[in-house]
């Protein structure tokens, strides 16, 4: 460790304030303690932020949600309110890290957290992401878990987040505060692709704070679920997943919201998947047909090409069990 000074923000606008003047946020602190250890990641000011009052769950409008950004994930994932209106959001914090972590991380950070790739986290690797123009080691090393889509010359590394797979499929908003006041940005727009720039992450200005993630409403019955694989059945990361919302009246699929993660750099949308699901009817001819271009545009690298066929079952299975539901 080295030395460093950490303030306590009493409110939400003197927060912004130490941010705008560098000061990095923290809450749980379960990503940046550990960057901090390893040195990948050395600010000179901490804002402890963990003391606002962004803590509540919320149902907007007519039915929505609003989640406060320091919800802890184990809170959010056993609101009564986003158990029964998005089990997608539930299930995929409860598949989430330890029960440990998910006790201390919050949803604002968990959304915000790091890569896992294991050359981010070595300072002595190539890494174009931790040290810009410096060179991606993990294209030419051990990427079994590295991303087929959304890639770039200069970064293959995934997006780890569970729930931010959930909240891509739902088309959430994230509400951010900042020196010029208060901004929502769609949760597509939130999350950058690496292109060559991997070091930008977020589409987050200096100072800017997230205060909630907000859910939209939608027709109900929506039936929902989040599909996780993995090498062990865990506190381990996704090689891929998947998020479905379906809303079926009249015997024919209206709604229809598909995300995946472990697969991209970001995650990843499925408009192609969602577009073949609606106006048809639920069968099982349906669920794989649709799975079938989950995997379009895929960059497999040297050690996972697996995850093309792979991730078309996920989903197919996916749509499978939500749809068998509605
Ligand atoms: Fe760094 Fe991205 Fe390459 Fe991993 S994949 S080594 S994070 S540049």
């Amino acid at each position: 460790m080295y030395p460093f000074s950490i303030t306590k923000a009493p409110t939400a606008r003197e927060a912004v304030d130490a941010g705008r003047r560098g000061g990095r946020y923290i809450a749980g602190g379960t990503t940046l303690v550990d960057l901090m250890r390893e040195t990948v990641e050395r600010p000179d000011t901490l804002v402890d932020i963990s003391g606002l009052p962004l803590r509540e769950v919320t149902v907007t409008g007519r039915g929505g949600l609003r989640i406060g950004a320091l919800v802890t994930m184990a809170e959010a994932a056993a609101h009564r309110k986003v158990r029964t209106t998005y089990p997608v959001i539930s299930q995929a914090l409860e598949l989430s890290a330890s029960a440990q972590l998910r006790n201390m991380a919050t949803v604002g950070g968990n959304i915000m957290q790091r890569t896992r790739c294991t050359y981010f986290r070595d300072v002595t690797a190539a890494c174009n992401k931790r040290e810009p123009g410096s060179g991606c080691a993990a294209r030419e090393g051990h990427n079994r878990t590295h991303a087929i889509l959304g890639t770039s010359e200069e970064c293959v590394a995934t997006h780890p987040s569970d729930v931010a797979v959930a909240f891509a499929a739902l088309e959430a908003r994230v509400v951010l505060l900042g020196p010029g006041g208060e901004r929502t940005v769609p949760f597509a727009d939130f999350l950058l692709r690496p292109g060559r720039s991997p070091q930008r992450e977020q589409d987050i200005r200096p100072g800017e704070l997230i205060t909630a993630v907000e859910v939209p409403a939608y027709p109900r019955p929506l039936k929902s679920g989040y599909l996780k694989v993995r090498d062990r059945q865990s506190y381990e990361f996704a090689l891929t997943s998947a998020a479905v919302a379906l809303h079926v009246r009249g015997g024919v699929i209206r709604e229809a919201k598909v995300a995946v993660g472990g697969v991209g750099t970001v995650p990843w949308k499925l408009p192609a998947v969602e577009q073949a699901l609606l106006g048809e009817r639920p069968s099982d001819r349906l669920w794989g047909r649709a799975a079938e271009s989950a995997a379009d545009g895929a960059r497999p690298l040297t050690h996972n090409r697996f995850k093309i066929e792979l991730l078309k079952r996920t989903v197919e299975r996916q749509l499978r069990i939500v749809g068998d539901d509605t």
